[in-house]
């Protein structure tokens, strides 16, 4: 009796510790964005009617978590070969896209309501109307000119062109080396819900995997909430975020952050931006405000537009505001894991004369990838 007592007292014992082992072991390998932080501010400069902002769609959910200290420096992974492990992901939500490509090219003969399928297939993926009829035209000069009569040469055919459009030989380089001494500065910039603040997170990440030195900079003031979880981005990979006082001047932020840089010997410094700005002039005014307050201390070396690819011609029409209001020079094309309208990628290029330099495939801390053109192809038409 005493004896079966004495056990289950051991018993219990082993499990409370096991218990308690188990939650310390789990804090370190704790995970954090994808977050889900909760700003109520509901102006914006471009409304989503069909994507509202993520941040307000679950008006139940607790306050945002502060930014807490992380336990374990990670170790994120390198960018080279990212696109390879999330090609099936990316050959997943396009692949309607390029089924339905395929599927017309491997038809006998490619009469005119061939072409016609074709030309509605690019449309529906957001092509656009121009590049979607150069396309066409090319690909049946292609197909006449060189007698093309077999579908895998059709498919190759078509894969040339479609590498063509999205332009293989652009640059598409994070340009994040300062010169004479200075960081690279890389400010970010797009509306709100897009995924400005995850990519700046995902950069750090990309920049650190490089071994390059990186402080953060929290210019979206609006929000403690995205100061918080830029900070958590940073923490996890070891980096400092700058950030001010709630509702503060987000050009002081900028400032302050490349004045850290600087001080620190930092190879880039990367400002995430507000984009909740109610008019084009509000818009205008603090991005200029941001960008020439920075270049006080050291040239902006990289602004990357974050466009949302779930969102079609919205998307297109911010990255036209911006295009207005900021000189973008490169494109982050988020949610491509969510959409089969790949086709944005041509259409956004297109409209802003700028290369997309990444693509993100995911919530997951490493699902930003380099964007490479033939990838993307080989991927849509795997
Ligand atoms: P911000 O307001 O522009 O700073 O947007 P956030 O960075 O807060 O991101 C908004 C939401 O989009 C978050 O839930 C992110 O996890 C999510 N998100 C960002 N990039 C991607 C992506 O490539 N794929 C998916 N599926 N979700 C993403």
């Amino acid at each position: 009796m005493t004896l079966t007592v004495l056990l289950l007292i051991i018993i219990a014992v082993v499990v409370v510790l096991g218990t308690g082992i188990g939650l310390v072991i789990g804090r370190g390998r704790k995970t954090l964005p994808p977050p889900a932080d909760l700003d109520r501010l509901t102006e914006e400069v471009i409304e989503h009617p069909e994507h509202p902002d993520p941040h307000l769609e679950d008006e139940a959910s607790p306050a945002p978590e502060p930014a807490t200290s992380v336990d374990t420096i990670e170790r994120p992974e390198a960018p080279q070969g990212r696109l390879v492990r999330l090609r099936a992901r990316l050959a997943r939500s396009q692949g309607s896209l390029g089924k339905g490509l395929l599927s017309v090219l491997s038809r006998s003969t490619l009469d005119d309501d061939a072409w016609e399928e074709l030309e509605d297939t690019l449309l529906a993926a957001d092509v656009g109307v121009t590049a979607t009829d150069e396309l066409v035209a090319n690909l049946k000069t292609r197909v006449r000119v060189e007698g093309i009569d077999d579908p895998e040469r059709a498919k190759a055919a078509l894969r040339d062109e479609l590498v063509g459009l999205i332009g293989p030989s652009l640059d598409r380089t994070l340009n994040s080396t300062g010169t004479g001494g200075l960081p690279g500065v890389v400010l970010v910039v797009g509306v709100n819900g897009t995924g400005k603040t995850t990519t700046v997170g995902r950069l750090a990440r990309v920049l650190v995997a490089e071994d390059k030195s990186v402080v953060l900079g929290a210019a979206d003031t609006f929000r403690a909430a995205a100061a918080d979880q830029l900070q958590t981005w940073g923490e996890r990979v070891g980096v400092q975020t700058v950030r001010g006082p709630e509702g503060g001047d987000p050009a002081s932020v900028g400032f302050e952050t490349v004045q850290r840089g600087i001080a620190e010997g930092t190879d880039v410094v990367l400002v995430d931006t507000a984009g909740r700005l109610h008019t084009k002039s509000g818009l205008m005014d603090e991005l200029g405000k941001v960008k020439r307050v920075i270049e006080k201390q050291a040239p902006v070396t990289e602004v990357l537009l974050v466009i949302d690819a779930t969102t079609g011609q919205n998307g297109l029409t911010q990255a036209r505001v911006f295009g207005e209001v900021v000189d973008v020079t490169g494109i982050v094309l988020t949610k491509l894991d969510g959409t089969a309208k790949g086709g944005i990628v041509i259409a956004v290029q297109r409209e802003l004369g700028v290369p997309v330099k990444f693509i993100g495939l995911g919530e997951g801390a490493d699902d930003l990838a380099p964007f490479d053109a033939e990838e993307f192809v080989d991927a849509l038409l795997a």
